[in-house]
């Protein structure tokens, strides 16, 4: 049986401006479960973000429920990896651990371990310059995952890579969070990625961000993402989703 650890109802929000009142959000329920990656698609601007940043705590809801069925800890990664370029690679991996005071022997070896495990040890003492944008994602990847988070809020995480890095590091990204068994929602616009990395597809429409559509993607020999690709059901998958997304050409 699976574990419920969220589940979202009826979420609204209202963004009070100068001018006027964006309804961003309305009526968007979906439930999380324990493990399972999600993906939320939409065209730009119909609250993807919005979502993330009110389960982040970061925005306020308008109206609705989010009920946690338990104590749950939430580690938020952005498009932009916001490293620090004035401190090392490990510098910028323990910042979490630094600001909420978990900064011990422990926690630090928690820290090298996950860097060790992910080829980036003998990077530690770089600075971020030296990087590359991908090693760079992953060691912000790190820095969120230093703090134990129970669910990961990933707003984008390969967006501002070219496609070629963009496939290698959402591989990287989908082993690490499968490998430390965590629970995933991530926003894109790319519906491509969404799929070979997903158990769950949420596809919202154009503003104000309604649910069109939950949908459970089961890919025959369901494996990595790149290799997700190319499973005999994957264009099924993409051609009933893509008449569901609000995209003009
Ligand atoms: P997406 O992530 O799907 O591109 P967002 O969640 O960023 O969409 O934004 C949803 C809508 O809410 C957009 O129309 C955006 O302009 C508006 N919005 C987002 N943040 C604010 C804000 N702080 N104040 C006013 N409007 C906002």
């Amino acid at each position: 049986m699976k574990n419920k650890l969220l589940e979202i109802i009826n979420l609204n929000k209202v963004y009070h401006t100068e001018k006027n009142d964006v309804l961003a959000l309305e009526n968007i329920s979906f439930d999380v479960y324990e493990n399972e990656f999600i993906s939320i698609v939409g065209p730009s601007g119909c609250g993807k973000s919005t979502i993330l940043s009110i389960l982040a705590n970061l925005e306020d809801k308008t109206d609705g429920n989010i009920i946690f069925f338990k104590d749950l800890s939430i580690g938020y990664m952005l498009q932009d990896d916001c490293l620090f370029f004035w401190k090392s690679i490990l510098d910028n991996c323990l910042v979490g651990l630094e600001i909420t005071g978990k900064l011990n022997n422990e926690s630090k070896n928690y820290v090298l371990d996950l860097l060790k495990t992910y080829g980036l040890y003998e990077f530690k003492d770089m600075y971020p310059a030296s990087l590359s944008g991908g090693m760079r994602q992953r060691v912000a990847l790190i820095r969120t995952l230093a703090l134990k988070p129970d669910i990961l809020l990933l707003d984008e995480p390969m967006s501002a890579l070219d496609s070629q890095s963009r496939l290698a590091i959402g591989e990287d990204i989908y082993n690490i969070i499968k490998k430390e068994g965590k629970t995933a929602i991530m926003v894109t616009h790319d519906l491509s990625e969404a799929l070979s990395m997903s158990d769950k597809v949420i596809v919202l429409s154009k503003r104000p961000g309604v649910v069109k559509k939950v949908c459970d993607i089961q890919l025959d020999g369901k494996s990595t993402p790149i290799k997700n690709r190319s499973s005999k059901n994957f264009s099924k998958y993409y051609e009933m989703i893509w008449r569901d997304l609000d995209v003009h050409i």
